[in-house]
């Protein structure tokens, strides 16, 4: 198994190490001819969705990576990540992969807020660290998606299908058992059972 990581801007390496200790290979992906070797799996990083979302059109990257989420590839995105998968984002006209049915409410929670740290209970996993940097919450979900996570009345993680994102950034924090979430929605995605 090999889950390709986008590598254009933000917090890439850290789920690489995350990966790297639940023993899953991964790969940077910068240009477009990475797209030519098969991969299980995507995850989109925290970092700024409109330079990412920039980037991955003048890169050529975003129309075969959009087929490939459309097509079934599970991807995991965080923050910036959560931002590019979502079909409405409040408070930017701009949306991106526009692929699952959730509204995100950008920098949403204020200067006073920009980032702190919480931990609160996930779906199926019990109580879990989570870090926020001028993140989004999710404000409404919509068609077949899954609350996750909640902190405050907000939503901060969710799935639908093949995709899962939070607002939080688990890949900074020593816990990894939402990566291990994913790579079981990979695995599953594969046929493999576990
Ligand atoms: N504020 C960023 C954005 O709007 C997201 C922050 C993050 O990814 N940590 O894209």
């Amino acid at each position: 198994m090999r889950i390709g990581i986008l590598a254009l801007q933000g917090a890439f390496a850290e789920h690489e190490k995350m990966l790297s200790c639940i023993g899953v290979s991964s790969f940077e992906i910068r240009q477009r001819k990475k797209l030519e070797q098969s991969f299980d799996g995507l995850i989109i990083p925290g970092g700024e969705s409109t330079v990412q979302g920039k980037l991955l059109r003048e890169l050529n990257l975003f129309d075969p990576l959009k087929e490939q989420i459309l097509s079934g590839l599970p991807v995991f995105g965080t923050c910036a990540g959560l931002l590019l998968l979502a079909k409405e984002i409040k408070n930017d006209n701009r949306v991106h992969f526009a692929v699952m049915n959730i509204t995100a409410v950008r920098n949403a929670y204020g200067r006073q807020l920009g980032s702190f740290y919480t931990e609160s209970e996930f779906k199926n996993i019990g109580k879990i660290p989570m870090t926020f940097i001028r993140a989004p919450y999710i404000e409404s979900v919509h068609g077949n998606t899954e609350i996750l996570a909640s902190v405050d009345g907000k939503i901060v993680a969710a799935k639908e299908g093949n995709m899962l994102v939070t607002a939080f950034h688990p890949e900074l924090n020593n816990d990894l058992s939402v990566h291990k979430y994913f790579i079981k929605m990979v695995k599953e995605h594969k046929g493999i059972h576990i």
